[in-house]
């Protein structure tokens, strides 16, 4: 069975490009119909963000994207679920100290006193002779007897990983075949001084222990792949497949970050973008599985995703494609939908908007919005009886005398009218218009701005169905007021 693993180490937030690595390892799981891990990996004490890993919790449901085993929030109590956690690195410490014995046990490991001091000179000997700078393994020269009595004296120490000399090889399901020399590979520290485990010891074993059966993660992590190759092979453990997912880019190919505006995926749903856009965006980094279609559901993505089909190279992230996404996803929502939706945004600006009206609203203005947010200052228009100049209301090629008089003729029809759908006003709007032989200009011009204030709106007949019949008798009264 496949078995993937999304493994963020907390930083406050989910940067997009993690939202890409943990949405291809969901797509990949949900079409094979393997299973999807989420696993906190905070064992860098000096990165230590208070509540970073309750935010990823809270920001996995808001996507949509659901993981069958790790750990997670239920009613404000964490959980881990599944038969192999704890997925937490920090409550799995122990775990990580017996593996490094067994290493240190087999040969592969060894214990190092040097002080950073006595690395740093090291270093700076090794930049000078312009040699790379590795370990030089002094502590390796050190004799049983000798390591037995500085542990019993309590000198601080990590453990290092003793790497051999040859080559080894791994295939990469985006890359193909990656071989890499060991003499490029230094004697990574496997267990701190602190007693916690590094990055690599700690992510080797869990996915072992975790069965994990392919790690699917950024271009970034693939240096860092040979040394957990040589582990797998020290534990005697059959290493998982890998996938290195392309570096995301600025449209000047510079690495994203944050300096470049905002990465969170958290922001994005603050400022009113859909899960569903941010998730069809990211999908698109990397991977296109139809070419020129540009617009997916999530289930279109699972039924579409093919790993070995992912871009190796890297991908330009362009966020006025997400504001055009964003607009398209919300086009497809119905108008109770997107009510629902919007409400949190109106409640924060401090606006109350009738439900039904605001349905209404939202059908006319969708056309119009790229957020969710949008609906703050799109609504004003609806809500509130619009200021502007009598003057507006005249048409270029008619008068005051003529725009008064097209709204009286229009007031009275809307009076009577029964149906109120925009179709509805509009053919008895224009038959009045074709039966008293006027022109669209003369009596639309004036109508529209009565309704919206503005030069520039909505058409006439989607601004009546939207304000409703009452409001729009109010409107245009206050309009022929205005003429007199
Ligand atoms: N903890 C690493 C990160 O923050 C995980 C890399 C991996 O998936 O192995 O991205």
């Amino acid at each position: 069975m496949i078995r993937v693993r999304f493994a963020p180490s907390p930083t406050g937030y989910l940067h997009i490009g993690g939202l890409r690595t943990a949405l291809y390892n969901y797509l990949f799981a949900r079409k094979n119909n393997g299973a999807f891990l989420l696993r906190i990996e905070d064992t860098d004490r000096e990165r230590f963000v208070e509540g970073a890993t309750e935010s990823l919790l809270h920001i996995f449901p808001r996507v949509g994207l659901n993981y069958d085993e790790g750990p997670k929030l239920i009613d404000g109590k964490l959980e881990q679920a599944g038969n192999v956690g704890p997925y937490i690195q920090s409550l799995r410490l122990n775990l990580y100290k017996t593996h490094v014995m067994e290493l240190i046990e087999k040969g592969h490991a060894y214990y190092c006193f040097c002080s950073s001091d006595e690395l740093a000179s090291q270093r700076k000997e090794q930049e000078m002779l312009k040699l790379p700078t590795k370990y030089n393994r002094h502590c390796l020269k050190l004799t049983k007897e000798e390591i037995a009595r500085k542990l019993e004296l309590n000198e601080p120490h990590v453990i290092r990983m003793q790497v051999p000399e040859g080559e080894s090889s791994f295939n990469d399901v985006v890359r193909g075949k990656i071989t890499i020399n060991h003499a490029e590979v230094d004697d990574q520290i496997l267990l701190k001084s602190d007693g916690f485990p590094t990055y690599h010891l700690a992510n080797v074993v869990d996915d072992h222990l975790m069965n994990i059966t392919h790690v699917i993660r950024a271009e970034e992590w693939i240096s860092s792949t040979p040394k957990h190759v040589l582990l797998y092979q020290m534990f005697g453990w059959n290493a998982p497949e890998f996938a290195h997912l392309p570096l995301l880019l600025n449209s000047d190919r510079s690495k994203l970050s944050k300096r470049q505006g905002d990465v969170a995926t958290e922001d994005y749903l603050e400022k009113g973008y859909l899960p569903e856009a941010l998730i069809n965006f990211v999908a698109l980094m990397g991977h296109n599985p139809k070419g020129d279609q540009e617009l997916y559901t999530l289930n279109e993505l699972v039924e579409l995703f093919d790993l070995t089909k992912v871009n190796p190279s890297g991908a330009v992230v362009n966020f006025e494609k997400l504001d055009w996404m964003n607009a398209q996803h919300m086009k497809r929502k119905t108008a109770n939908e997107l009510a629902d939706l919007c409400q949190p945004f109106l409640d924060r600006a401090g606006k109350s908007v009738d439900r039904s009206v605001l349905e209404r609203v939202l059908k006319v203005e969708v056309e119009r919005m790229t957020t969710l947010a949008d609906i703050v200052d799109r609504v004003e228009m609806y809500i509130a009886q619009p200021e502007y100049d009598a003057q507006l209301l005249v048409w270029k090629k008619a008068d005051e005398a003529d725009a008064k008089a097209q709204l009286t003729g229009v007031q009275s029809i809307m009076e009577a009218l029964q149906d109120t759908t925009k179709e509805g006003i509009e053919a008895t709007i224009k038959a009045h218009i074709e039966q008293n032989g006027l022109s669209n200009g003369n009596v639309l011009w004036p109508l529209r701005v009565a309704l919206s204030g503005q030069s520039q709106s909505p058409g006439p007949f989607e601004l009546a169905e939207a304000l409703g019949k009452e409001e729009v008798l109010r409107r245009i009264a206050v309009a022929i007021a205005k003429l007199s």
